[in-house]
C-alpha cells in the first residue's frame, strides 16, 4: 500500500470521526439527551486492520462485525484493548460455538433457537453472553429479525434460557425516502424497548437500543438510539 494514500485515508477517518461525534452530539442536545448516552458503535467489515487500528487510535472504544470468520480471521492484528467488541451480523446457529467467549455481545439475536443454542455453549464454557434482540421492525422478508407482533413472546421465551443475558434491542429499518417515514419505525423501536423495560422480567435489562447507521443515525438520537453503529461514514465507502 502507498503510504500517501494510506496517509489520506486516516485523514479522512479522523475527520470523519469528529463530524460524527459532533452529529450525535447535537442530535442528542436537540432533543434534550444528554450526548453520553449515546454509544458511537465503529462497524469494521471489510475494513483492513491498519483503518481499524487507526479509528481505535482515536478514541473508537466499540467495533461491530457482521461475520464470525471474518472477525476471527483480522481481531489478532487489531489493538483491541479496552475495546468492546460485538457480533451484528446475522448469525446461523452452527456457527454460535465459534464465536461464544470471542465477543463481548451479538447483538443479532433473531430467534429463540439461535438464543438457546447461544446459552448452551456459554453454559458449555461456564460464561453468560450478553445479547440484544433484533426486531425486523418493518416486516421486510429480505431482512432477519423478530416481527414486532411476536417480540414479546420471544423475550419471554429468551429470557427463561440459562447462559444469556438480554440487554436490549436491536434493528434495522426499511431505508426510507423521508426523515419522517423513518422516524417512525425508530419511535416505534424505542416504544416497544419502554414497554418491555416496564416489564421487568427477569434476565431481561432494557438498557441498550441499537439503530441508525451512517444515513440515519442522527434520527435514531433523536428518537432514543442508545447505540448507533456508523460504517460507511467512518470508514468511507465499502468497495466489496
Ligand atoms: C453494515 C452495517 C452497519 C453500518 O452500515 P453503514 O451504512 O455503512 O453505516 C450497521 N449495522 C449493521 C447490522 C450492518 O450490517
Amino acid at each position: 500500500m502507498e503510504k500517501a494514500w494510506v496517509e489520506a485515508r486516516f485523514h479522512d477517518i479522523e475527520e470523519n470521526y469528529k463530524i460524527i461525534k459532533d452529529k450525535i452530539a447535537e442530535a442528542a442536545i436537540k432533543s434534550g439527551r444528554n450526548p453520553s448516552d449515546v454509544r458511537l458503535m465503529g462497524v469494521t467489515k471489510t475494513v483492513e486492520s491498519i483503518y481499524i487500528n487507526h479509528a481505535l487510535d482515536l478514541g473508537v472504544d466499540l467495533i461491530g462485525e457482521n461475520r464470525v470468520q471474518e472477525f476471527l480471521g483480522k481481531r489478532d492484528e487489531l489493538k483491541l484493548d479496552g475495546v468492546e467488541k460485538h457480533l451484528i451480523g446475522h448469525l446461523q446457529t452452527n456457527k454460535v460455538r465459534q464465536i461464544v467467549g470471542e465477543v463481548d455481545m451479538i447483538d443479532s439475536v433473531d430467534s429463540v433457537k439461535v438464543a438457546a443454542e447461544i446459552g448452551k455453549q456459554s453454559l458449555k464454557r461456564g460464561i453468560i453472553t450478553d445479547v440484544l434482540v433484533e426486531i425486523n421492525i418493518g416486516g421486510e422478508d429480505s431482512k432477519f429479525g423478530i416481527d414486532p407482533s411476536a417480540i414479546l413472546d420471544n423475550i419471554y421465551q429468551m429470557s427463561e434460557i440459562d447462559g444469556i443475558r438480554i440487554n436490549g434491542l436491536m434493528a434495522i429499518p426499511p431505508i426510507c425516502d423521508d426523515d419522517k417515514e423513518n422516524c417512525k419505525f425508530f419511535a416505534n423501536m424505542y416504544g416497544m424497548f419502554l414497554d418491555i423495560r416496564a416489564k421487568k422480567l427477569d434476565n431481561v435489562n432494557m438498557n441498550i437500543l441499537s439503530m441508525g447507521m451512517s444515513g440515519d443515525f442522527e434520527n435514531a438520537v433523536r428518537e432514543g438510539s442508545t447505540m448507533v453503529r456508523v460504517g460507511s461514514s467512518l470508514f468511507g465507502r465499502r468497495v466489496y
